[in-house]
């Protein structure tokens, strides 16, 4: 069995190294020149376990799962982080801190109640101590590099897909089939989704240590740490998105023209509502420099952030969700080509 896949971000790699696994010929184009060039090399870097998603289950749950899968299959492109606590703040929050740890713990996940004063946090009611981890992306990138060795075109960007009888053509290459691991900047799937340009801060921090602080549940913030020693990111629910967009190039070019001035109007107002929770931000951060990238996000206020595989003819199109949902993926993907040979083998 031939396969395209398109897109080498977290989710076309591992796709591409499971299927090569399964004795599939694995094709994987990728328009940069190298693998997890755009969101998968451009975020918070959060392994994530469902913490963050009190008001979804489903994304919840893949997460949660998706966390044992990963440190099974991927645990070394990881690590571990210190003291990674969340915090419910008093006022800003859209739910309780009572409601948000009855909803962890009634989703089977483990974590340690602690005081949030204990760590310099204000304004907040309570706090978890949670196990969620940082990726390692530069250790992922030379991994799936080296494991995906020649299957990997990169520098080719996939201009057209055409299906025919027997198989489908990608810029005129057969196919039996293709997977668009784009997350839906080539073609998406049927829910309304939309393309966010994204603003992070980077920082530095020589004394806070092994630590990561993130508030929720609604429009606040978090800090989390790095691969590379002492950096840090900063998030913002209401300052990090810079609009909202119809196409994924459309949001690209919105980070082409971002002027300086926004980036520190923005930077001024991360800065501002950090320090609401974590007084001593400035004390101890010092900023390095934006960092920018697209997210592909699905309409709606209940915050789903899950994956979603659909299949058109011998296309599969995957909406990702959070990046240890990547098995959810493959394993449907796999399913619905299992349901596919059964059929054809009745008919036969
Ligand atoms: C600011 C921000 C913070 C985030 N924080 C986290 C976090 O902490 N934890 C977490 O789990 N998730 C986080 N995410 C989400 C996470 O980044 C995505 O879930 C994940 O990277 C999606 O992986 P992917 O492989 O589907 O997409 P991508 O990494 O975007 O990969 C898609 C690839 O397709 C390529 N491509 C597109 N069109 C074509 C074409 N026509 N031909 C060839 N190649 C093409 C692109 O160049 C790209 O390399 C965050 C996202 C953002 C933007």
């Amino acid at each position: 069995m031939k396969v395209a896949v398109i897109g080498a971000g977290w989710y076309g790699c591992h796709m591409a190294s499971s299927f090569m696994a399964l004795g599939f010929e694995i094709v994987v184009f990728e328009k940069a020149d190298r693998v997890m060039d755009a969101a998968s090399g451009n975020n918070q870097f959060r392994l994530h376990q469902g913490f963050h998603y009190a008001r979804n289950h489903r994304t919840r749950v893949q997460s949660r799962d998706g966390y044992a899968r990963f440190m099974e299959r991927y645990g070394r492109l990881s690590a571990p982080i210190e003291h990674n606590i969340y915090v419910v703040p008093e006022q800003d929050s859209l739910i309780d801190f009572l409601t948000y740890r009855m909803i962890m713990s009634a989703s089977g996940l483990d974590f340690v109640e602690v005081q949030s004063d204990d760590y310099g946090i204000t304004n907040c009611r309570g706090g978890l101590r949670v196990g969620e981890r940082m990726l390692l992306t530069e250790k992922a990138r030379a991994f799936f590099t080296r494991r995906l060795g020649s299957a990997l075109r990169l520098g080719h960007s996939v201009t057209s897909i055409e299906s025919g009888p027997d198989g489908v053509f990608v810029d005129g290459e057969s196919f039996d089939y293709v997977i668009d691991a784009t997350w839906g900047s080539h073609e998406s799937i049927q829910k309304p989704v939309f393309f966010e340009p994204t603003l992070l801060l980077y920082y530095h921090s020589a004394d806070v240590g092994n630590f990561a602080l993130t508030a929720v549940d609604g429009p606040l913030c978090s800090i989390y740490p790095c691969e590379e020693p002492h950096m840090f990111t900063l998030s913002s629910v209401t300052h990090t998105p810079l609009g909202h967009y119809d196409s994924s190039e459309e949001a690209w070019a919105r980070l082409d023209n971002l002027s300086s001035e926004t980036i520190e109007e923005k930077r001024s107002l991360m800065e501002n509502q950090i320090q609401r929770y974590y007084p001593a931000f400035r004390d101890h951060f010092e900023y390095v420099g934006p960092q920018l990238s697209v997210k592909t996000k699905i309409e709606g206020a209940s915050d789903d952030r899950s994956c979603y595989v659909e299949k058109d003819g011998r296309v599969f199109k995957v909406l990702s969700g959070k990046i240890d949902t990547i098995f959810y993926a493959s394993d449907t993907i796999l399913s619905m080509l299992e349901a596919e040979t059964e059929l054809e083998e009745m008919f036969l």
